[in-house]
């Protein structure tokens, strides 16, 4: 690159050790420039292909597309990682400056008639290119991309699919603020000691701190929002004021007025449905399915109905528990909905007796930071060593080195485990770089994988070991499983690499990942006191895991039937309205009156609020389907690290990212497609 050059070279020639950026070299005010001329130099390159004189080639089209924009992804990778993990104001405003900059580019070179051209040629003639099957999955990636963009239409239905997304981005956009407003909008102010009957002192807090800011001091306000809904409908023991909350938060986007959602809803699915029919496809679930493991809308449905009616049986036995403890207090009623959580805590609360405080001192994070290593090396052979003294971007961030069997640097992995106020809520891998072979315009040939994960585990005071939850745990292996995914990537082309891979195949090696946690070897060498250095008491451990499948019938109906509804509404040939759909929708499948879908309609916003989960919701649960009977795999063979199994989820999963088909990959693993058997299992569904 010459005069587009990136002002501050630091951004994106990399010196730090074994190629890590030097974050101390990067400035704020470095990024805005940077990416001026990073879009610049990228949109020079695209050019340069789209006009290439010669005849398109794999080579001199798909390579060369797959290997532009290295300046522009390396300033992205290191500003989405500030703005993510340690954000302030002046990133937080060039965020919202870049996003929208950013999909403009990227939309631009969707529309790119004559780099269309380059790819639909090669396309056309992929059978005579002798490509081999990563080459051909890339090809078609990219082909996909385009069409699926309206490359293929002609121009006056090319400007209906802008005219039709514009208008869906809009829509999602005013159904989530809809949502969020009528949240806002309600509360339940309480003060009497009556109305408070039950509500634990966590609880009272919240809801004291939530009246106050609605200038209500000294009261206790009920308001939507699921960190406070929850715990009210699970403790009041008032049933008219469970009631009254209950009936609100579930009209959430059906109020009536401005902020009533079902008119959105309408017009969003007639436009989803005009999009699938213009680009092709029989429906919007097609469309969207396209490209996944699950492929077709009838694999998706009949994975929901098979658990569908395992879940519902279970559900009505846990209703009839339920119905005798209701009966055991004098009532005479039936469980309704606004009943349903607050019983099942008493249940809970008498058949499991302990707090998941009492497993806090076994589970240090140093020791589970290590037992993930471990777990790496039994199955995988990698291992990995501190780097101290090399800096990350923030000076709570450790720096490994991950090395293979014969010592060869494989990746480097990042973990920056703790909470601080500039970093966002949640835990995710992310990569600075991802794992490739191809030969770059600098000359290098291939790169080295820069994995990192962010959790927000509570930093202990000075001196103090950190302690984490059960669930904190099973987060930190979530996590690195994903990182494992992009470590242990072993393909040609960076946009197969690593967790380049579909929405419902991406949470496979993560979810598997956290089974060995709980694997009886790890925890005893692992799960240790803080101060006796003595192993959790495999009593206790015994009870947190059984008080798992706890309630599963009446989670797994709320999660399905929403998955149930979601699938309907795309795949329906008809678009009435859209509210009947669901009740017909529910009546079909045979809803127990006593539980409601986790996301109604009106404030669906996994489905309504962007495309992120439309015709997707059900991916959760495919890839629960996907762990547990991965796992189980290991389980046949009696050993939990059994190296032949290791060797072929190394060999077919975590290595091989988005080159083969998701199907296939699986099967190469395990020798069959999965069965539902195993996951219904874990949640104690199973016949
Ligand atoms: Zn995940």
């Amino acid at each position: 690159m010459t005069a587009s050059t990136p002002l501050n070279p630091a951004l994106t020639t990399w010196t730090g050790h074994e190629g890590l950026p030097r974050f101390d070299l990067v400035k704020d005010t470095d990024f805005a420039p940077a990416f001026e001329a990073a879009f610049k130099a990228h949109e020079a390159e695209i050019d340069d292909i789209a006009g290439n004189p010669d005849q398109p080639t794999f080579e001199n089209t798909v390579i060369a597309l797959e290997i532009a924009g290295d300046a522009l992804s390396r300033i992205s990778s290191i500003f989405w990682n500030k703005a993510g993990a340690d954000t302030n104001e002046t990133i937080q405003a060039l965020e919202r400056d870049i996003a929208p900059k950013m999909s403009r580019h990227y939309s631009k070179i969707g529309m790119n008639a004559a780099l269309f051209k380059r790819i639909d040629t090669l396309w056309e003639n992929r059978e005579s290119l002798g490509l081999d099957l990563e080459a051909t999955r890339v090809l078609e990636r990219h082909w996909k991309g385009f069409v699926k963009s309206g490359a293929k239409l002609p121009k006056e239905q090319q400007e209906r699919l802008a005219g039709i997304n514009e208008t869906l981005a809009g829509l999602g956009a005013k159904f989530g603020q809809n949502v969020l407003a009528d949240e806002k909008n309600w509360a339940l102010f309480l003060d009497s000691e009556e109305d408070l009957a039950g509500i634990p002192d966590f609880l009272r807090d919240a809801m004291a701190s939530a009246a106050s800011d609605r200038g209500q001091q000294g009261k206790y306000a009920v308001t939507l929002s699921r960190s406070i809904i929850e715990p009210f409908l699970t403790f009041s023991d008032n049933r008219e004021l469970r009631e009254k909350a209950f009936r609100a938060w579930i009209a959430r986007g059906e109020n009536g007025g401005e902020t009533d959602n079902r008119g959105l809803i309408a017009e969003t699915l007639a436009l989803r449905a005009e999009k699938a029919k213009l680009l092709g496809y029989d429906n919007y679930a097609a469309l969207k399915l396209d490209n996944t493991m699950a492929k077709t809308p009838e694999a998706v449905n009949g994975l929901l109905m098979q658990v569908w009616e395992k879940a519902v049986a279970r559900a009505r036995e846990e209703e009839a528990d339920l119905a005798t403890l209701v009966a055991a207090e004098g009532r005479n009623h039936d469980v309704m909905p606004w009943d349903w959580r607050h019983y099942a805590e008493k249940l809970r609360a008498e058949k499991f007796n302990f707090s998941e405080g009492e497993l806090k001192p076994y589970l240090q994070l140093e020791k589970i930071i290590e037992a993930s290593f471990d777990v790496a090396q039994r199955l995988f052979g990698i291992t990995a060593t501190e780097k101290k003294g090399v800096a990350g971007y923030h000076p709570d961030v450790r720096v490994f080195e991950m090395r293979d069997a014969s010592g060869r640097l494989t990746a480097l992995f990042l973990g920056d485990y703790f909470a601080r106020s500039s970093k966002r809520s949640g835990a995710w891998m992310s990569s600075f770089q991802s794992q490739h072979k191809l030969t770059l315009k600098n000359g290098a040939v291939g790169e080295l994988p820069i994995i990192y994960n962010v959790c927000n585990f509570a930093k202990p005071a000075e001196g103090k070991p950190a302690l984490l939850s059960l669930d904190d745990a099973r987060t930190l292996f979530h996590e690195f499983g994903h990182a494992l995914h992009g470590m242990l990537s072993n393909v040609t082309y960076p946009s197969v690499s690593g967790t380049g891979v579909s929405r419902d195949f991406v949470e496979l090696p993560s979810q598997l990942y956290e089974h060995w946690l709980t694997v009886p070897d790890i925890l005893k060498r692992y799960a240790v006191h803080y101060r006796t250095g003595e192993p959790m008491p495999e009593a206790l451990l015994d009870k947190v895991l059984a008080a798992r499948t706890f309630n599963s019938g009446f989670a797994t109906v709320e999660f399905t039937s929403s998955a149930l509804v979601d699938m309907a509404y795309h795949t329906a040939q008809a678009q009435g309205e859209p509210m009947a759909l669901e009740a017909a929708t529910l009546e079909k499948i045979g809803m127990p009156r006593s539980i409601v879908m986790r996301h109604r309609s009106p404030h669906f916003l996994h489905v309504f609020s962007g495309d992120g989960y439309s015709a997707g919701y059900y991916s959760y649960m495919w890839s629960e389907v996907l762990d547990a009977d991965a796992f189980a795999a290991f389980e046949e063979t009696g050993n939990a690290f059994d190296p032949g199994m290791a060797q072929k989820l190394k060999d077919n999963v975590y290595s091989v990212g988005g080159s083969i088909d998701p199907e296939d990959a699986y099967k190469g693993f395990r020798g069959k497609l999965p069965s539902p058997d195993a996951m219904l299992a874990k949640k104690g569904l199973a016949a």
